[in-house]
This record gives structure tokens, sequence and C-alpha cells, in this order.
């Protein structure tokens, strides 16, 4: 059977208290026999305001990062435990802005998957090539490695969710063809089933990269493709409920 979809939105460092009205409203778009789970990921700051609006609605909440270790001298960083004692679900980790930003390696994101289980949280591994990788023919190479190196060894679909964000399709309004997205899905797919058996086929895809509400459902029909991780288009409850449609 396949996964059921997640739509997953990452406000990144965008958001102020006053914004907790967009998800207010987007509570009262989503309908009771909703095809897909639903998932906001607002900066730390806004993690309580945003729990709070989505109170008594199908939308969850999730960090966007976490510390790998638990607690200690760690000035301006928050632990996945930290996350979860909110009331929060889900973090990311290895966002390409994380691995571009601050130099996060495949170990580290690792590190921070595992930290992000251990304190009962799902974490949405992101993984992606620059364009120029895709350019030079690197595509599978570097999103193989990226898996391997990022997604921890005692995963299950459970825990665990990928997430495939081309860095070029971030923010720039371009997407992959339906074709370049099925091949990176399917090759992402028969690398967790190779390292998973059975289970590989269970864990979500998520694609992130441009999703809008006009192509959501071209990309969502994509096979392998579980989802999406929505950045600029998760900010207003019009425009992510579109995006959610795509599976209603
Ligand atoms: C993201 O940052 O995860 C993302 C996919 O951004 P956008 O949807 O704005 O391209």
């Amino acid at each position: 059977m396949a996964p059921r979809p997640l739509v997953a939105g990452n406000w990144k460092m965008n958001g102020l208290r006053a914004d907790a009205a967009e998800v207010r409203a987007l509570a009262t778009l989503l309908t009771d026999d909703l095809a897909c789970d639903v998932l906001i990921c607002p900066p730390a700051t806004l993690l309580t305001t945003i729990l709070d609006a989505a109170k008594g609605s199908a939308i969850a909440v999730g960090g966007q990062d976490c510390h790998a270790k638990v607690s200690g001298a760690h000035t301006g960083d928050i632990s996945a435990a930290m996350i979860k004692d909110l009331g929060c679900s889900h973090v990311i980790v290895g966002h390409s802005e994380r691995r571009t930003d601050h130099g996060e390696s495949d170990a580290l994101v690792r590190t921070k998957a595992e930290a992000a289980v251990a304190a009962g949280l799902v974490a949405i591994v992101c993984v992606g090539e620059t364009e120029a990788e895709r350019d030079g023919g690197k595509t599978l190479d570097v999103v193989g490695r990226q898996v391997l190196g990022s997604v921890p060894d005692a995963a299950t679909p459970a825990t665990v969710i990928v997430a495939y964000e081309p860095v070029w399709a971030i923010g720039t309004g371009r997407t992959p063809t339906e074709a370049e997205v099925a091949e990176v899905h399917g090759f992402i797919r028969a690398e967790l089933s190779q390292r998973f058996a059975a289970a590989g086929a269970e864990f979500r895809l998520l694609y992130g990269g441009s999703v809008k509400p006009s192509n959501a459902k071209s990309l969502m029909a994509v096979a392998n493709v579980d989802g999406a991780l929505v950045g600029g288009a998760s900010l207003k409850a019009v425009d992510f409920s579109g995006i959610i449609n795509a599976y209603n």
C-alpha cells in the first residue's frame, strides 16, 4: 500500500505572531476527510503560537532544525527534546539552506535525525543536488550519497521521511520535469529498499522545490511522490490549502 501522503510547510525565517491567523484560516479550509496529513514547520520562535493556533485541527506542527545533542553549552541552538516537549511531532533536518549556510555534512544531518527520533519526533531528512551537479550529470550520485549518509541505519517508515529538494528548484519558480522527479524518487525508493528491505516501500518520499497550487496535482501524481515539502507557498492559507487540495 502506498504511504499516506504528507503535505508539509516550511516557513523558514518568516512569520510573526500575527501570522498565526494563517494557520487558523487554514484549519477552517481543511475538510474532515483529508486524504493526506498536514504539517507546518514555523520558526522556533513561533512553535508555541502555531501549536495553539492549530489545536483541534488536523494540522501538525514541527521544527525546522534541531541540535544533535539533548542539552548543553550550545548557545542559540534548540534540541529535539525541546521541540518534542512543546508538543511537536516532526523536525526537518539537513535542509539545503542549513547544509549551505551552516556547512552541515551528511554525518551531522544523520546525527540530528538520530537525535530527533530518540526524542520521539519524526525526522524529515532533506537531500538534493545543486544546479551544477545536475548539469554535470551527478544528480543520482549526490542524492545517493546524501541518502546513505544522512538517513540513520535505524530509520523506519514511522520515524523518518525523506524529502527530495533539488537546490536549484527551491524558491526559484523552476521545477524538474515529472520524468526527472520520477527518476530521482524511484532511485531513492530503490536505495531505501536495498538498505531496509520490504520497509523501503513504506517510507514517505516528499518532493520539494517551487511547489504551488498550479503544479501540485501533477507533481504529487508522480510515482513514488508521497507528498510535498513547501516553502513560500506554505505561508498563506489560500496557497497552502490549494496544494493540499491536490489530494482531495
Ligand atoms: C523549501 O525551502 O523547502 C522549499 C521547497 O521552498 P519553496 O517551496 O519556496 O521552493
